[in-house]
């Protein structure tokens, strides 16, 4: 684990029930509204540059924003979202004629299958183990991203409820913070509007998946219906699903009404013994029907 992070898995296996409820929460897109300007603004333009795109500019971020933000794979880790938009890249007609080359990332395919935690950390790691060049370009975006992100996604509060939320969880049960973000991003974030206090460990992308932070932290110490995770993304509700925690979906857009919603009623109903169930499958529906599998331009 590299020495500059301030949380490490250490920290998660070594959490210590002292409640009796234990929750995960999600960090962009769920606490805070940092999902479009970080993608729009610090990954997109930054995929587009990094391989010399700007010949399929419109296509590229039309794509990329469907990845990262309105499909079933919002929320990915950038790695992983990466190799998704190229893919679909390629499968895209309009482009068939376009001399504008995708790129194939064998190497960062290679790096996603090793199981290994898919950060920077470890990438850096590989790049110096392997010496592999696709590795280091890799390596040059993600930190390029990184740069931007804390040059531009700045003063960006959390969605309202939200921070009164995680008070409340706070007072009920065991938190952490679960999240595909780099920690240092995670950490400033968080710091920026007091909510560190409110949580045990903030897990990154350099811990590990989300489902083994949910694992490491909570598995084995908690009843499993008094483990929740709370998310924006269908890696949430899958990170939930792989450790039989339940899930209370933030729905892309409506953010607010979701927090609102946990605020008022579904918390409660989580502390009562009271939410999985009809009630728990009802709002993981609706959740699901915002987020789409095929790509509008292939309708
Ligand atoms: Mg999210």
């Amino acid at each position: 684990m590299p020495e500059d992070l301030e949380y490490t898995q250490d920290d998660l296996a070594g959490l210590i029930p002292s409640k009796e409820f234990f929750v995960g929460i999600d960090s962009d897109g769920c606490v805070f509204d940092t999902m479009e300007i970080k993608q729009k603004e610090c990954f997109h333009p930054r995929i587009i540059s990094h391989w010399g795109l700007e010949g399929v500019e419109k296509e590229l971020r039309e794509t990329a924003e469907f990845v990262s933000l309105y499909s079933k794979w919002r929320g990915s880790n950038r790695f992983i979202a990466l190799v998704k938009v190229f893919e679909l890249m390629k499968e895209r007609a309009s482009l068939a004629e376009s001399s504008v080359t995708i790129p194939e990332l064998p190497a960062l395919k290679a790096f996603i299958a090793s199981n290994l935690p898919l950060g920077n950390p470890a990438l850096k790691a590989e790049v110096e183990r392997t010496g592999d060049a696709e590795l280091a370009s890799l390596l040059q975006w993600s930190e390029d991203v990184n740069a931007d992100i804390a040059e531009t996604a700045k003063n960006i509060p959390p969605f309202r409820f939200a921070a009164e939320c995680i008070k409340r969880i706070a007072a009920h049960s065991d938190a952490i913070c679960v999240s595909q973000t780099p920690e240092e991003a995670l950490v400033r974030e968080w710091s920026e509007h007091d909510l560190v206090r409110y949580v045990k460990v903030i897990a990154g992308q350099e811990l590990g998946r989300k489902s083994e932070h949910l694992d490491l932290a909570a598995g084995g110490k908690y009843p499993s219906e008094k483990v929740l995770m709370i998310g924006d993304a269908p890696g949430d509700r899958d990170a939930a699903r792989a450790t039989d925690a339940l899930f209370f979906p933030i729905n892309p857009g409506h953010e607010v009404a979701s927090w609102e919603l946990f605020h008022n009623e579904a918390f409660d109903r989580f502390l009562a013994g009271d939410y999985a169930g009809e009630y728990e499958q009802r709002l993981v529906d609706e959740f699901e029907a915002l987020l789409p599998e095929i790509p509008l331009w292939d309708k």
